[in-house]
């Protein structure tokens, strides 16, 4: 039995098992792919306090995953189907097994997943074609020309990104005016191998074997184009990663959880924390103090409900 079981090891999950573990609460952290979420994707970060010259989603990830590892977090591979309640206690129940874990309270960090574009030829093309992560895929564009769907700071970041590779970077924004950090603009905008597709969303990706093009459609001018394409990287957002709390924990219309800054849910002893929690700003900085928060909370909510566990 676990004093907290976390569901997600991004940073704010690995946070939240730093400052649990710490306080002597036996910890697991259930990670469905690899620790880091998101960031570990990340090329690199520039506006995590203290680290002055950048530092790399990758390396990020590793300091967080060894910092929770030295104060005795368990971190496993494991995908949450639901909770269920017993005797006083959880159960997170996993996927392919009939395993429910015990634990006292919950942190649910699970975070979230790229949005789709959903137009017809997006399926098809997904992993061979169509990316999530220019940090991952980029290399495959060297000298080919790729377009980058969205505007906020995702898509302007990881197109700068992409010229390493790119001979050329389309960013497609469906307004004409982005939303991602003047800084990054500005770079973007500097950039010669990007050019900027304003007012326009896609309505096909289209190709045989591969990716060959896509089509747009000008809002403002109401007229639809082709644009030759190898490769399309969408950032549009995200949508919260909780389809197994649904029906038990308060959501919000697009799948985040209501809680304030206490992390608290509607479920005592359940506290969300992270991208995955209905707030204003999602960046590490915040995930990671939601997750010393949760891992606060949740030591409380155990020493006034299981007194005689002391
Ligand atoms: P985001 O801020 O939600 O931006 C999504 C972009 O996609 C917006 O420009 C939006 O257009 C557009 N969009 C949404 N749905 C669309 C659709 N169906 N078709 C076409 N375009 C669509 O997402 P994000 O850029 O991934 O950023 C997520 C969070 O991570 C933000 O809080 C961001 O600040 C943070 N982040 C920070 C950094 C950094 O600080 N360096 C880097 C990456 C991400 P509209 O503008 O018209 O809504």
């Amino acid at each position: 039995m676990y004093d907290v079981v976390i569901i997600g090891g991004g940073p704010a999950g690995l946070t939240a098992g730093i400052y649990a573990a710490r306080d002597n609460l036996k910890t697991l952290i259930l990670e469905k792919n690899f620790p880091g979420g998101q960031v570990a994707i990340t090329e690199i970060i520039e506006n995590y306090p203290g680290f002055v010259e950048g530092i790399s989603g990758g390396d990020l990830t590793e300091k967080l995953y060894q910092h929770a590892k030295h104060f005795g977090v368990e971190i496993k591979n494991g995908i949450c189907r639901g909770v269920e309640f017993c005797d006083g206690y959880k159960y997170v129940c996993l996927q392919y097994k009939d395993i429910k874990i015990k634990t006292k309270t919950i942190i649910i960090a699970s975070g979230a997943k790229p949005k789709n574009l959903e137009v017809p030829g997006e399926n098809k093309f997904l992993g061979r074609g169509i990316s999530f992560c220019a940090t991952c895929d980029g290399a495959f564009y060297k000298d080919k020309v790729v377009a980058v769907i969205g505007g906020g700071d995702s898509a302007v970041e990881e197109g700068h990104y992409l010229t390493k590779f790119a001979k050329k970077v389309y960013i497609v924004h469906r307004r004409d005016k982005l939303r991602a950090a003047k800084i990054l603009q500005d770079r973007a905008f500097a950039n010669p191998k990007i050019e900027f597709i304003w007012n326009s969303v896609v309505k096909k990706v289209n190709g045989e074997d591969k990716i060959e093009s896509i089509t747009l459609y000008d809002k403002k001018l109401g007229k639809t184009s082709e644009l030759k394409v190898d490769g399309v990287f969408v950032f549009i957002g995200w949508t919260a990663d909780t389809d197994a709390f649904r029906g038990l924990i308060e959501m919000d219309e697009s799948g985040f959880i209501i809680a304030d800054e206490t992390t608290k849910t509607n479920i005592p002893g359940i506290f969300a924390a992270g991208d995955v929690r209905k707030k204003e700003l999602r960046q590490i900085v915040t995930a990671v103090s939601d997750g010393a928060v949760a891992a606060k909370m949740a030591e409380r909510y155990i020493e006034e409900n299981y007194p005689q566990e002391d």
